[in-house]
């Protein structure tokens, strides 16, 4: 039921975002209809069985899919220059959907150590009880992925610019490496989000999201999705789909649906106030170091330009002043607790600025001495940054950085 009219070809990002998968009904609305139904009638029983046997397309029910998640399925596989894509309920059953679909007892993963830490537990630990092996390496030192792969290994799983220290992985080599193994490269791709960094366009083969953050932009739902070749979704994902049911809700797929129609110009303008914010925050005489994949003295800045449309994203963290950890966590959480515009939460992606203590919230179940290995200190702080004026944000950060000693 779709009088949409047929895009023309070479659409850039910020078009697809607006115009891709507008499925109109007969009412010709011009702003996306949500479908909340359950479940859609069929018009013959020929019919049914034919759509329940997957021979003809067609909606059945909404935990196979829906119109709305399918237009929101469509969109971000558009922006990501994929074939397809598959809702989930949450990033992190969007990560349990893509294990469910390519593993099995016996096989292997090779991991960043830096990626999210429920995505660690849940590979490490939870498929670890069904007899999946993983393997933990750097998420700098392709070396240590080379070395990681064996004979059984399935999988590559890389998340970059990592959270909170930026750190960035090159996703062409551990492409390569997957590759040249037999394995599959899937990218968890939520600090970007498409409108800077396509993991396809380097050679992954799966993009991992949390709508939750950038694609929603305005903190209102949890939502995830997997994007990945027709085939893989058809042939791994939905058959799973269809049985466990981690399906996103067509409410929360409308939501991420809008809220990808301003992704390109968010992420333009919330990047472009971290950098600013960051280049502050290094010539500042109460910071120690600024952890941001946007500035020149970071480690991997010129891979980070390369591959991240020549942004760095809109998380900055910094190291506050403060020697020994006792007076670095006194000093963190005094910036912090100054705050009186900024958002003291764990969460990120929204237009609000959100600023976080690390060490005591996000990285607080590792151990202190895992903590510093992940180069996560006491007087840590992670902000990320919304679409405030700049001049309210660091007025609000100054209150505390200019009370430390
Ligand atoms: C938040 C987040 C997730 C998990 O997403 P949820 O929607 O909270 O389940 C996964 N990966 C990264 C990088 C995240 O920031």
């Amino acid at each position: 039921m779709s009088d949409a009219k047929q895009l023309p070809p070479n659409l850039h990002l910020e078009t697809l975002a607006v115009r891709t998968a507008v499925d109109k009904s007969q009412y010709g609305e011009n702003s996306e209809a949500l479908y909340l139904s359950s479940s859609f009638t069929q018009p013959d029983c020929e019919t049914a069985a034919r759509r329940f046997a997957g021979e003809q397309e067609g909606y059945i029910y909404s935990r196979f899919t829906n119109p709305t998640t399918a237009s929101m399925e469509q969109r971000l596989a558009a922006l990501e220059g994929m074939e397809a894509a598959i809702g989930t309920s949450s990033g992190m059953s969007a990560v349990l959907l893509l294990c469910m679909g390519l593993l099995k007892a016996g096989d292997h993963v090779v991991c960043s150590q830096s990626v999210f830490g429920s995505t660690i537990k849940l590979i490490g630990t939870e498929f670890g009880k069904f007899g999946v092996q993983s393997t933990f390496v750097s998420q700098t030192d392709a070396a240590q992925w080379q070395a990681a792969m064996r004979p059984n290994t399935r999988l590559l799983f890389a998340e970059t610019p990592t959270n909170p220290l930026g750190d960035v992985c090159d996703i062409q080599a551990l492409a390569n490496i997957a590759h040249n193994g037999g394995a599959l490269l899937a990218v968890d791709n939520c600090f970007c989000s498409p409108a800077l960094q396509q993991p396809v366009r380097f050679g992954a083969d799966i993009v991992v999201h949390s709508g939750t953050k950038y694609l929603d932009g305005q903190g209102r739902v949890v939502a995830g999705a997997l994007v990945a070749s027709k085939k893989l979704i058809t042939e791994k994902f939905i058959p799973i789909m269809r049985s466990a049911g981690m399906s996103l809700s067509p409410f929360n797929a409308w939501v991420v649906l809008k809220g990808m129609e301003t992704l390109g110009i968010r992420m333009e303008a919330q990047s472009q106030r971290a950098l600013e914010l960051a280049l502050w925050l290094e010539s500042h005489p109460k910071i120690e170091r600024v952890y941001y994949p946007g500035l020149k003295s970071h480690a991997q800045y010129e891979l980070a330009m390369a591959q991240q449309s020549g942004r760095g994203g809109a998380v900055v963290s910094f190291d506050v002043k403060g020697a020994d950890p006792a007076q670095g966590r006194i000093n963190a959480f005094s910036v912090i607790d100054s705050t009186q515009l900024l958002s003291v939460t764990a969460n990120l992606g929204d237009v609000k600025t959100i600023i976080t203590h690390p060490a005591s919230t996000s990285h607080g179940r590792l151990s202190e001495e895992q903590r510093l290995a992940a180069g996560i200190r006491q007087n840590l702080v992670r902000v990320a940054v919304g679409l405030e004026h700049l001049d309210d944000v660091k007025a609000d950060l100054s209150r505390g950085l200019d009370m430390l000693r």
